[in-house]
């Protein structure tokens, strides 16, 4: 492609920066953004897209929102950040009350990270630190999880994602080697199958005394391949982990803050995990910040072990700004309604995406909040998609053989209903992908 002429193409990037899971070789085309506002994106040469993946998954108020920026602006002029060690102030005291509020209710102690990978590290390290001090071994140590999850790109959080779209290939031997069992078949909306739970049950049975946690995303597995399963085994896995005394944690970096039409997905089971995992939609997009959240039980009981404190200390813990801005979304979600406006949402993607069920390349659609999937039956060419999309004023950005929207909550439902109708028409020719 000449990107020369291209006011949407730049050179320089295109031979020195690196972009997500990219080849220096033969980099996929990265459309140059001047600005963007409320659901729309505007490219350099002035192409208006509605804006169909929130970026990945955190911009639920949309862009350059104004009460955000004004938050942000408002902390700026006291401090954008101060050390955590030997420091507090309010913006983090707030933010904590805020999230209790929300929280599973056995929740009680709060870590903030900077990304959802560590805020995924943290949470594994937590779990070790936990069960050494609880079971008195040092082999209690390892994790299990099912298959087709992800959960971030560092070291431990890849080393818990699916072996084989998680890239484990690339990494051979140098990643530490966790327990994985099929995910559950039970769809979210269909008939609970007692087999699901069953490789499960079988290896906390028989490794409990290697195992300190379950790790999984409840209800929604995100980038592992966006599915929805039942909530049934949300319940079966808790009894099992109690019973064998391995911890369970949840990954609500993707669910939390409604994406899933609950304020966290727990809520779909009534389930409360022992650690839990938030990122993402919790500064809303605007900066990066996650935190991790636990128990009395096993913050103490860490406290109780051989080091005695939690052994994590990242530079920007508790960073003023990204907690300034996180209250001022949280506080929007309080004032809205927002299991209506997830409702709406919700009805809008099952209209206007399931006519793509009698399309001959498609293998599945469904939609849970504000998630739309459209499953094809090949691996889409994500360049040629993506071309497509940007000739139709429209951002998607599929992966494997997912074709999904998760757009910011303030989309108008015009907007959302064109996103959707563009993303069918698509599909609707294989040609496009
Ligand atoms: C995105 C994501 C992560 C990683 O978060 P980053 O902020 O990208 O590091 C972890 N777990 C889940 C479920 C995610 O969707």
């Amino acid at each position: 492609m000449d990107m020369t002429k291209d006011a949407n193409f730049d050179n320089w990037d295109r031979e020195h920066l690196w972009h997500p899971y990219t080849s220096t070789l033969d980099p996929l085309p990265t459309y140059k953004v001047e600005r963007a506002r409320g659901a729309h994106i505007f490219l350099a040469d002035g192409t208006d897209l509605i804006d169909g993946m929130s970026s990945w998954w955190c911009t639920i108020h949309g862009y350059a929102n104004p009460r955000l920026n004004a938050a942000a602006q408002r902390q700026l002029e006291k401090m954008s950040h101060v050390m955590f060690g030997g420091f507090t102030h309010d913006p983090a005291i707030e933010l904590g009350k805020a999230l209790l509020e929300v929280a599973p209710p056995s929740m009680n102690n709060i870590f903030y990270a900077d990304s959802g990978s560590v805020a995924v590290e943290v949470a594994m390290k937590m779990a070790v630190q936990a069960a050494i001090s609880a079971s008195g071994s040092h082999k209690k140590t390892n994790f299990a999880t099912i298959r087709s999850g992800y959960h971030g790109d560092t070291w431990n959080a890849m080393s818990v994602c699916d072996p084989v779209t998680g890239m484990h290939g690339a990494f051979g031997t140098a990643l530490p080697v966790r327990y994985f069992v099929a995910q559950p078949h039970s769809r979210f909306d269909g008939e609970w199958d007692p087999e699901d739970i069953a490789p499960m049950a079988k290896l906390i049975s028989e490794k409990a005394d290697e195992l300190a946690a379950v790790i999984l995303e409840p209800i929604v597995q995100g980038a592992g391949g966006m599915w929805f399963y039942h909530p049934q085994y949300l319940r079966e896995l808790r009894a099992l982990c109690d019973e064998h005394g391995v911890l369970l944690i949840f990954d609500e970096i993707a669910t939390g803050f409604w994406r899933t039409g609950k304020f966290f997905a727990w809520e779909h089971g009534g389930v409360e995990p022992d650690i839990m995992c938030i990122g993402k939609g919790l500064s809303a997009g605007m900066l990066t910040m996650a935190a991790v959240l636990t128990t009395r039980e096993v913050a103490d009981t860490i406290s109780r072990g051989e080091a005695g404190v939690l052994m994590h200390g990242p530079t920007f813990m508790g960073n003023p700004l990204s907690c300034a801005v996180a209250c001022e979304s949280l506080k929007m979600l309080r004032e809205c309604d927002m299991a209506g406006r997830l409702n709406e949402i919700e009805s809008i993607l099952r209209a206007e995406l399931s006519p793509a069920k009698q399309l001959p390349g498609v293998a599945d659609v469904r939609v849970l909040g504000s998630i739309g999937v459209v499953e094809v039956k090949r691996s889409v060419d994500v360049g040629r998609f993506q071309k497509e999309c940007v000739r139709r004023g429209v951002w998607i950005r599929p992966f494997g053989r997912n074709v999904y929207v998760m757009p910011p909550y303030v989309i108008s439902n015009e907007d959302l209903k064109r996103l959707c109708r563009e993303l069918v028409a698509i599909v609707s020719d294989e040609a496009n992908y």
